[in-house]
């Protein structure tokens, strides 16, 4: 089997698998007073000091969630919530994954002023985020990495700018397409809030944090038993944190090392694809090697990738069509219609190798010929 998939979710390692089960045997509730109170509690510790190690962020500035689609909702209606009443202006990206997209579609139907910056030809521009923030916006949400392109946005930049010219405005970034690939801390980012996610780094699903910097004071989405120091009520999944903490560590140990690795993977994609007619690679030159964007000209995506499911390899679509939609990220980044409706998604993690690439490539080159019928 192929996997080229790691954008969707990513295989679990040894160590989350072996951490969630020993959690399963410590089976206490982390808030009772006993024994077995403490050592579920210690496990959900020692994963928080892993978790917020990797941001150089504090402990306290950590809270568990159910993933990256919790705590991307937390943000942002934790935002509209505290600061809302008075500040109704949100500024965002065009290209933001639906978990942040939807939380703000609903605002905007409630009569919150949601402002979506576009990328310009060459990608976005710092400057453009910065300028749609006013003294009335609540809140300024920009991912980090975009889960169709790869494509690296310039959040530390905007974010910077924009405390510098309204410090009150609470800044929220979708990490979890950087998360463990790109050597990002929270202070340099200039983020008040970050969204995690366990499953796309090698953690099991389920799992997922929320970065709150030290004096941002937003409303909590769950209310109930106080966990998480009553930011984020519900009994804490222990194993799925144990998992995350594990795998974090794991994975901290060598991200340089992984990121050569993939960076590699990445131009070998690129120069494979460019030597390959009918294929095209959309991925802007700077973005992240783990996510890279393909087209293959007159092929539709789903076509393709049931093509090499066949042939067990797994990739995204892209996705071109999601549910009959189009993708709106890639017509936003510029992507024509007859591409986008051709384009893979093959994101890699640091396990795939070049000869991996080579099946792909021998794999679509065998689906052009069958399938349009070219020499
Ligand atoms: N944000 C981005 C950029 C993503 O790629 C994803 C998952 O695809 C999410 C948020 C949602 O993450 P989760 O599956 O942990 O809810």
């Amino acid at each position: 089997m192929v996997y080229f998939d790691n954008a969707a979710t990513t295989k679990p390692l040894d160590c989350a698998v072996r951490a969630a089960e020993e959690a399963m045997e410590n089976f206490g509730n982390p808030s009772s007073l006993h024994k077995l109170g403490l050592n579920a509690s210690q496990i959900i510790s020692a994963s928080r000091k892993i978790i917020a190690a990797s941001l150089a962020a504090s402990e306290d500035e950590i809270f568990f969630t159910s993933g990256a689609t919790e705590s991307d909702n937390t943000a942002v209606f934790g935002v509209a919530n505290s600061l809302g009443k008075h500040k109704k202006r949100i500024v965002t990206t065009s290209v933001e994954h639906p978990a942040v997209a939807e939380p703000l579609r609903f605002l905007e139907s409630v009569g919150f002023e949601i402002v979506r910056v576009s990328p310009r030809a060459d990608g976005f521009h710092a400057k453009d985020i910065v300028s749609a923030a006013d003294e009335n916006t609540c809140l300024v949400t920009c991912m980090l990495c975009n889960n169709e392109t790869g494509d690296i946005l310039p959040v530390a930049q905007a974010f910077r700018a924009v405390k510098k010219k309204f410090s009150r405005i609470v800044t929220h970034c979708d990490m979890v397409q950087g998360y463990m690939k790109l050597p990002v801390k929270a202070k340099e980012l200039h983020a008040d809030l970050i969204s995690l996610s366990g499953h796309k780094v090698h953690a099991l699903k389920g799992c997922g944090a929320l970065y709150v910097k030290k004096g941002v004071h937003i409303k909590p989405l769950m209310y109930g038993g106080g966990q998480e120091k009553g930011f984020r009520s519900g009994t804490e999944s222990v194993p799925l944190v144990a998992a995350f903490g594990a795998a974090v560590s794991e994975l901290s140990e060598n991200l340089d090392d992984r990121y050569r690795h993939v960076s590699a993977l990445s131009e070998y994609l690129k120069k494979r694809v460019s030597e390959t007619e009918g294929l095209y690679f959309n991925s802007p030159p700077n973005a992240s090697p783990y996510v890279n964007s393909i087209a293959a000209e007159n092929l539709r995506s789903e076509v393709l990738l049931h093509f090499l499911e066949s042939k067990e390899i797994y990739v995204s679509s892209g996705s071109a069509c999601s549910k009959g939609k189009k993708s709106s990220a890639l017509s936003e980044y510029h992507i024509p219609d007859r591409l986008a409706d051709s384009t893979l998604r093959i994101s890699f993690c640091a396990e795939n190798t070049a000869a991996e690439i080579d099946r792909l490539m021998q794999a679509l080159e065998e689906a052009r010929r069958t399938l349009l019928g070219t020499k």
